[in-house]
């Protein structure tokens, strides 16, 4: 492990025992590989899974272990038609665990999250069993304030990139404040707690996952 990695590692027990006291368990990993390992040993055969967009997820190596695995995976980039996708939007609410990354989380536990349609984060506060959430060490942040300013000027302007969307952040790398039609900033959520123990699984690994 590097020094940054040390250090991430130095923090992890103080960010577990942050999470329990907010009603969510929080798990650390060295790498990507034994975080995949661990959330198939607590998958139940069967389960069904979906996700939002995130590419941590992507990155982490785990949709192929869940395609090779015995689940039902409820993946919407199969969706054709305005229609199929809200059918399975319906089944990702219902699903039994729901796979995606943070925007930023904060060293006290504090998820903090942007989304433009709002799927992802509705999912993640109610609907499905059990939330997988997937976080790099370059998500923690010390402050709520600061998890806003990496989402809107880092993680925002690089997702618009990815997704090709003409937002002015799309042409100057750095938040605008904007209300265009492509603006994927719709939604600002703070996950202070989860109402229900344990539904919330926070998987935090000592190397750099999405943006
Ligand atoms: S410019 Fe618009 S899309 Fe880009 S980060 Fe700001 S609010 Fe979000």
């Amino acid at each position: 492990m590097d020094n940054l990695q040390k250090a991430f590692s130095a923090a992890a027990p103080s960010v577990i025992a942050e999470l329990k006291k907010r009603n969510m368990e929080g798990y650390y990993f060295e790498n990507c590989e034994e975080m995949v390992e661990k959330i198939l040993s607590m998958l139940p055969e069967n389960a069904s899974v979906a996700w939002g967009g995130s590419v941590s997820f992507k990155d982490s190596g785990l949709l192929p272990a869940l395609q090779a695995g015995n689940y039902q995976l409820i993946d919407r980039a199969l969706a054709k038609t305005d229609e199929e996708k809200r059918e399975i939007y319906g089944r990702s609410v219902m699903a039994d665990a729901f796979f995606m990354s943070s925007n930023a989380i904060t060293y006290d536990g504090r998820l903090i999250n942007i989304d433009g349609s709002g799927n992802r984060l509705a999912c993640l506060m109610h609907g499905p069993k059990e939330v997988y959430v997937i976080v790099g060490m370059n998500k923690f942040v010390r402050t709520v304030e600061a998890g806003i300013e990496r989402t809107r000027n880092l993680a925002s302007p690089a997702n618009v990139q990815r997704l090709g969307y003409k937002t002015p952040c799309h042409e100057t790398g750095l938040c605008a404040e904007c209300l265009s039609p492509g603006c994927i900033c719709s939604h600002l959520v703070v996950t202070r707690r989860s109402m229900v123990p344990g539904r919330v699984k926070v998987f935090m690994v000592a190397k750099n996952l999405g943006y």
